[in-house]
């Protein structure tokens, strides 16, 4: 076993150096956040994960959450003490807008907390996380009453939030949700029908829970162009803010699961006593829409738990190796397994992946902060593009990389790690999930190839191409090897996604089927090379640093050798994966569907 430890000199680094944490604290309604404040912050949420959530990780996995007869639901013992001094500690109302009580702090702060609590229980954070998506909902498209009366409590961590979306029949497409929205004459609607998999759906932290539900009103046209977004209050809320009568939406069960298993999933019944009280969100018919605008938020939020899971699962896997003896190993000093050679290379892979992933996601948040505060409207264009370029990115690439970095984490561990007691397996079986909620992988790619390659003409993922282009260029006319090296590997993956997206717009756009096959490893290619970028400029600062004797010099040499390690071990997948595409989508296709 071991303890989360939040990686604060890397996240220092990542906020700083490369995502210019400066920079975004001189946009308007930012000017708090100072590299001085945000090192407080990060110091006092560091402190928080580790002593307050990551006790509570593995006696959380092992209890779950337990449906009650009478229909509410406990969560493991601790969970509720430690919600109510999450938000006393304000940690809920961070970049929630100051007009309602949160701190307006910028979403690259967040970015990094977010990830200490992901890594130190994520099962415990998937709750302040669908409440920041309702809160986001409300505060979106909601009326200027809706927000008085359901905000300030959510945003204080009072009440929390829910995303109700899935049915039986509706999970990918959400076009085919049934639930029904009936007009009543005093303005309201009585909602119909059952939704399924809700986070946090029912729970003991708070006496309320506002979910926000997709529905359809009886005139409204098929498809996606017929779904609206309501309020629906656990228990109702008068004008004046107090709570009145228990509305008509209830747990009917709760998932059993392969993980997250202190996050209550539960299947919700709308309507079975007369139907459930509901509130229109912005304009009928709407509802996919406004909900698209705010997955953003979410979606990055998700890559950021393969982050965090990725993390803890390295740190574990590093403790372990220190500690287990076997065999003779022919590293110098280290009579454990952390001197074999293989162990070395499961382990540098875990940690190139993670900061790789880091970087990637912290100079993101960094993007949506300039999208939504930069004084020149055409900065915020530019960097709105940069954004919806990046978030199948970073919820695809991090996810599905997570699922490599868990696994490798039990194979540290040998037989151990296949043992719940090490906690390796605990992290494997949490991060499963991440590939497939808030749209699965195959979803996030087609969204890459679609609306953010092809409907632009390319022109986004070019314009990142031709960035990392540039940091290669940097690299490989540097003297110092180790650079020279990331230069040369970094410009042969951006060649190979120059092609993906050539093909992807060219070739790819004349042949959907094939496109769409090829998704996923454009997906990966497109993010193994935003994760090279990153290590590049990482790698050029750091050298930076060493040879003006600035700073902590084991960190940059070694930050440097990490990224050497991405460089040469992990970017020469880019060029299977561009043959996965543009050879394989044929292959993938050429059985008929009754060949299977
Ligand atoms: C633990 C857990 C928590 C969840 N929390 C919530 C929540 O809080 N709120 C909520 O509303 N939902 C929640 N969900 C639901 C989740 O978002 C859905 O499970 C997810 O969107 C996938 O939908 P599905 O399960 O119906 O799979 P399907 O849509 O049936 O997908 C099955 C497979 O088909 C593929 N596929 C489907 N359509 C396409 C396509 N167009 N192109 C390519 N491939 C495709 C998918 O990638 C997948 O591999 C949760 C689910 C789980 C398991």
């Amino acid at each position: 076993m071991s303890d989360y430890r939040a990686p604060l000199a890397d996240m220092t680094f990542v906020l700083n150096e490369l995502a210019g944490l400066a920079g975004i604290a001189k946009l308007p309604g930012y000017e708090e956040a100072t590299p001085d404040t945000v090192a407080v912050i990060l110091e006092e949420a560091s402190r928080f994960a580790s002593e307050v959530l990551d006790p509570l990780n593995a006696s959380g996995d092992r209890e779950g959450s337990r449906l009650l007869a009478d229909g509410t639901v406990k969560t493991p013992p601790g969970f509720r003490d430690a919600y109510l001094k999450y938000v006393e500690n304000g940690w809920n109302g961070l970049t929630k807008p100051v007009d309602f009580g949160g701190q307006g702090l910028p979403q690259l702060v967040a970015a990094a907390v977010e990830e200490m609590w992901h890594a130190a229980n994520m099962a415990f954070d998937l709750c302040p996380l669908l409440t920041q998506g309702a809160i986001e909902a409300i505060d979106l498209c909601g009326t200027p009453e809706q927000k008085a009366r359901f905000l300030p409590p959510m945003v204080a961590g009072k009440w929390t939030g829910t995303m109700n979306l899935t049915e039986p029949q509706a999970g990918s497409d959400l076009a085919a949700v049934r639930t029904r929205a009936v007009p009543q004459p005093d303005g309201s609607y009585r909602l119909f029908g059952q939704k399924i998999f809700i986070t946090f759906g029912e729970h003991d932290y708070t006496e309320n829970i506002i979910h926000l539900v997709l529905a359809r009103l009886p005139d409204a046209p098929e498809g996606v162009k017929g779904i609206s977004l309501f309020i629906v209050p656990k228990v109702l809320v008068n004008a004046d803010g107090s709570l009145g009568a228990r509305n008509d939406v209830r747990c009917v069960s709760l998932e059993h699961k392969l993980g997250i298993h202190a996050s209550p999933t539960a299947v919700l019944a709308y309507g079975d006593h007369g139907g459930a009280t509901g509130y229109l969100v912005g304009e009928a018919n709407r509802g996919l829409e406004y909900m698209f605008i705010m997955m953003n938020l979410a979606r990055f939020s998700v890559g950021m738990e393969g982050v965090g899971l990725a993390e803890r699962a390295y740190q574990r896997a590093v403790a372990y190796a220190r500690d287990r003896v076997q065999g003779r190993t022919p590293a110098a000093g280290a009579a454990t397994i952390i001197g074999h050679p293989d162990v070395r290379r499961m382990l540098m892979t875990m940690r190139a992946s993670t900061e790789a992933m880091r970087a990637v996601g912290c100079v993101t948040a960094a993007g949506m902060d300039r999208a939504r505060r930069s004084r020149d409207a055409g900065e915020r264009k530019a960097a709105q593009a940069f954004v919806d370029f990046m978030i199948p990115i970073v919820k695809g690439w991090c996810t599905e990389t997570a699922q490599e970095v868990t696994s490798l984490g039990i194979q540290v561990h040998g037989g151990m790690g296949y043992i719940e007691e090490t906690g390796a397996a605990q992290y494997y079986r949490d991060a499963r999930i991440i590939t497939i909620y808030e749209g699965t992988t195959g979803i996030q790619a087609n969204d890459l190839v679609g609306r953010k390659t092809q409907r632009d003409g390319g022109a986004e993922a070019r314009r990142v191409a031709a960035e990392a282009d540039n940091a290669a260029r940097i690299c490989a006319a540097h003297a110092d090897p180790s650079l020279a090296a990331i230069g040369r590997n970094l410009a042969d993956a951006v060649a190979a996604m120059r092609e993906a997206i050539d093909w992807v717009v060219g070739e790819g756009g004349n042949e959907p089927s094939a496109a769409y096959a090829g998704a996923v490893p454009y997906l990966r290619l497109c993010g193994l090379v935003a994760g090279g970028l990153q290590m590049a400029r990482a790698a050029t600062i750091a050298r930076g640093h060493l040879d003006r004797g600035e700073g902590d010099a084991a960190f940059h040499t070694s930050k440097i050798a990490t990224a050497r390690f991405y460089a040469e071990a992990l970017l020469p997948h880019a060029r299977p994966y561009l043959h996965a595409m543009t050879a394989g989508s044929a292959a993938a296709l050429a059985l008929a569907v009754d060949a299977f």
